[in-house]
């Protein structure tokens, strides 16, 4: 993975812009789990979106709110923020608590690279059940 593209002020002026607000960020939801095929990474500009067992997560304080990502996901889980589906609004705090200390503990990595990615999952991740039919 390259390295990153822009430092903590360069993301804050970016989420800074025209109808960014800099405590919000996307969020990926549970149709993610299981799917998991990590093409939102490979478009995502500031590389913060981290790879757990059955699903990937974005760091809230470093996502840039391009959008981006949302484009590209073939299942539609990434969701500003505000916009999720009440259903799916828990996974505001999945994406978030992924990074604490009672899960990967990895708090701002600054960006993906081989030393952020992990077979962990947020619990309520882990127990997720998928509907079994074919
Ligand atoms: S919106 Fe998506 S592509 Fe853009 S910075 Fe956030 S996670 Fe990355
Ligand atoms: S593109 Fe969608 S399904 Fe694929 S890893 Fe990203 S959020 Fe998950």
């Amino acid at each position: 993975m390259a390295g990153r593209a822009y430092g903590p002020s360069a993301r804050n002026a970016l989420r800074s812009g025209p109808g960014a607000d800099p405590a919000m960020a996307y969020v990926i939801a549970e149709t993610c789990i299981d799917v998991k095929d990590g093409e939102c990474t490979a478009v995502c500009p500031v590389d913060c979106i981290y790879e757990g067992g059955r699903m990937f997560y974005i760091h809230p304080d470093e996502c840039v709110n391009c959008a981006i990502c949302v484009s590209v996901c073939p299942v539609d889980a990434i969701f500003y923020e505000d916009d999720l589906p009440e259903a799916s609004k828990p996974f505001i705090a999945v994406n978030a608590e992924f990074f604490e200390d009672d899960v990967t503990g990895w708090g701002a990595p600054g960006g993906l690279t081989e030393a952020f990615r992990t077979d962990q999952d947020h619990p309520a991740v882990e127990g997720w059940a998928t509907d079994p039919t074919p």
